[in-house]
């Protein structure tokens, strides 16, 4: 089996074909989490994971992308909202995530974390922007503590501020924490960093396009999640249109060849991981079976 620890057929870019390709997906044994993005693609992922049974997760979160600061315009694709939606909420409604977030099929709260692409101009509206994303951060990390659920950080030009951030939550939450560092970009150095604070590391399709290949040497297996961040980053190989979970199949193929192992040692270990942090329940019925 395979793991998409991060898929987004919460988006309406799949609303035609979603229930095909679940379909699909879970009978060659391709799991899934769908990522919220705001309250709207939040709720629709939670929508997706009740009509399907196990396989299909959702995670909740409010991307800093999709926060409002009022300091710059942002662009959010359009494959992501329906244009009746407005993508864009100014703050975190903490009660109104906490709601949906107990429901049993929401194993992470995500996708939260850093996003520098769309900084403003000036000096002092980039330290205000900044400190937006911070406080947005933080909110939703005390959210998934309060659960107990594990979390997907996504961070674009802001590793070293996202680790700093993180060292001092340490200190209020204790030194590890449970969650991804998704479509990882960053240095083996940030990723050392990551991983001593507990993290997993992602990858998907985006080690077509940045070479990845000396950390994906190195990185303990044990610590890779798989991902497709789809239906953005199709693997060059894969002949379809847009992404979809099974694109995971590809990138699982080109770590294999990495790191010389076997396609199946890679596809087993990274599911174990996935299940071992999202769907703990179930990795240990599996150990008991064996
Ligand atoms: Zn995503």
């Amino acid at each position: 089996m395979y793991f998409d620890t991060h898929a987004h057929l919460n988006f309406p870019a799949f609303t035609k074909d979603r229930d095909k390709l679940i379909k699909e997906c879970l009978e060659k044994d391709f799991w899934m989490i769908n990522v919220g993005t705001n309250f709207f693609t939040s709720q629709k992922a939670i929508e997706i994971a009740q009509n399907n049974n196990e396989g299909v997760y959702a995670s909740v979160g409010l991307h800093p992308i999709n926060l409002d600061t009022g300091l710059t315009r942002m662009k959010i694709d359009d494959d992501e909202t329906d244009e009746k939606e407005n993508p864009f909420e100014s703050e975190f409604n903490y009660k109104e995530y906490e709601k949906i977030a107990l429901d049993k099929k929401v194993v992470a709260i995500g996708e939260i974390g850093l996003d520098y692409y769309w900084k403003p101009k000036t000096k002092t509206k980039i330290e205000k922007f900044k400190e937006f994303q911070n406080v947005l951060f933080r909110q939703q990390v005390k959210l998934a503590k309060e659960l107990d659920l594990p979390i997907i950080i996504h961070c674009r030009m802001a590793h070293d501020d996202l680790i700093v951030i993180l060292k001092y939550l340490t200190t209020i939450y204790g030194p590890e924490f449970k969650g991804v560092i998704h479509c990882f970009t960053g240095t083996w150095k940030q990723a050392e960093s990551y991983m001593r604070m507990g993290f997993h590391i992602g990858f998907n399709g985006i080690i077509f396009k940045f070479n990845q290949g000396d950390i994906i040497k190195k990185i303990p297996l044990e610590k890779v999640l798989l991902e497709t961040d789809c239906p953005y980053l199709l693997p060059p190989d894969y002949k379809k249109k847009i992404n979809d979970p099974m694109g995971v199949g590809y990138v699982a193929k080109e770590i294999a060849k990495i790191r010389n192992i076997s396609l199946k040692q890679v596809a087993d270990q990274t599911s174990q991981n996935a299940k071992s942090l999202f769907v703990p329940w179930l990795a240990s019925l599996n150990k008991i079976e064996k």
